[in-house]
């Protein structure tokens, strides 16, 4: 059996030899929010485009201000947006507000703070040094150059930064189209009111939400029995989609059905099982040209194999770069056991303390437990090699995406 990170690279592998990447679209900066580049964003001049002080002070020749004490004519001021037209002369200064351009012969920014008005003089209390307190003109950026490359998630920096360049529409990759089905007899509408046996679809909520945030496109085509017949034109009809995403019937079940319709279908499968708990009867694989995966249906275990395996193929299929697993370490607030030689996904909370992450499992009764995962904030990983782990152990911890 693979173990998730195989079958994590198994998926992007297959999708970057198989998959044909989505076309592109044009949007307005203002729907750009959480979209892939598909084309290089460049510096439209130098960034700042002229030397530009950090500081409200004064602008000096730093060799008039190398000693602290000295005396300067004050000649003028200069706002942020304004300019000054003169050269600044040996022996004066002109007061400088934050964003301005400094002038011409100045070179060093001597905060407010630091000096006194006298009169038409200004007394300088500390001394400045060339550069001090002035960012300059194409320190940050040089025109012309790569600031953006295609394949970036257009997030809050990155639209500030197309906004001051002037890019206020670009090219980006179509999202991915994610088919959603759930299935299973057992499953009703979640606007219905379950007999005293069912449950109410909550999977193709989760499985759109998630979709939604890796940056796909979520198309929910609802519940399919466990029938055969019925199963199989629903599948069909999910093949239309770039991926489709199943949950339910890929265990052992006389009723679980998915994998079998699939090969029925002509599905080529790349695993049907992988060495973790919740999800491991996860498959993935081709039919008809499209990924599939078949996530198991409890609840957390399709919201578990999900970040672990579909994301990967909705980053590449949608113009990026498979985004690595965030995983980071955290100290474990009270000891952890687990028996079955697995990497475990136990729901569990973090807090910081002394600096410190945290992380303690949270009760929970197993990957129908969707209580527990809401009142989550991650999950730690429990490996097969370390079974038996100790309160104060740095373990990682996979942040449920969205939350941070
Ligand atoms: P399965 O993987 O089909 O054996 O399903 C395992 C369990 O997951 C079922 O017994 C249900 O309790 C639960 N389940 C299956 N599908 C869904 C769904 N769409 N929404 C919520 N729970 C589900
Ligand atoms: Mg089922």
């Amino acid at each position: 059996m693979l173990s998730f990170e195989e079958a994590r690279q198994k998926v992007i592998s297959v999708v970057r030899e198989r998959g044909a990447r989505a076309a592109h679209d044009v949007v307005e900066i203002g729907r750009g929010f959480g979209r892939v580049l598909a084309e290089p964003v460049l510096a439209d001049r130098d960034y700042p485009p002229f030397d530009r002080s950090t500081r409200d002070g004064y602008g000096a020749r730093s060799a008039d201000v190398a000693k602290p004490g000295a005396s300067l004519e004050l000649v003028g001021e200069i706002k942020a947006g304004d300019t000054f037209s003169g050269t600044l002369a040996p022996g004066q200064c002109v007061q400088i507000m934050t964003g301005a351009a400094l002038p011409r012969g100045a070179d060093a920014v001597v905060m407010i703070e630091h000096t006194r008005p006298e009169g038409k003089r200004v007394h300088f209390e500390r001394a400045g040094e060339p550069g001090q307190n002035v960012v300059p003109r194409g320190s940050e950026a040089r025109e012309g150059q790569t600031l953006l490359e295609p394949g970036a998630h257009m997030g809050y920096a990155e639209l500030a930064l197309a906004a001051q360049v002037g890019k206020i529409r670009f090219d980006v990759f179509r999202r991915p189209r994610v088919a959603i089905l759930s299935t299973g007899d057992e499953v009703v509408p979640m606007e219905a009111q379950p007999g005293p046996f069912q449950i109410r679809n909550s999977n193709v909520l989760s499985l759109a939400a998630q979709s939604a945030l890796a940056g796909a496109e979520p198309l929910p085509l609802g519940n399919a029995p466990d029938h055969p017949g019925a199963l199989r034109v629903m599948i069909e009809q999910g093949l239309s989609a770039d991926i489709l995403v199943l949950s339910g019937g890929v265990s052992v079940g006389k009723y679980d059905l998915v994998e079998s319709v699939l090969r029925e279908l002509g599905a080529e499968f790349f695993f049907d099982a992988v060495a973790i708990r919740p999800g491991r009867p996860a498959v993935f694989g081709i039919c008809r040209n499209k990924f599939v995966f078949g996530l198991p249906g409890n609840p957390v275990s399709t919201m578990v194999t999900f970040e672990l395996f579909v994301v990967p193929a909705i980053d590449w299929l949608g113009g990026a770069e498979p985004r690595p697993l965030p995983l980071f370490k955290a100290r474990l607030a009270a000891p952890v056991h687990q028996k079955a030689a697995l990497t475990h996904f136990l729901p569990a909370e973090l807090a910081w303390e002394a600096g410190d992450p945290v992380v303690r499992e949270l009760p929970w009764q197993g990957s129908g437990d969707i209580v527990a995962v809401a009142r989550a904030a991650c999950f730690l990983v429990v490996r097969p090699e370390k079974l038996e782990l100790a309160g104060g152990d740095w373990v990682d911890v996979l942040p449920r995406r969205g939350l941070y």
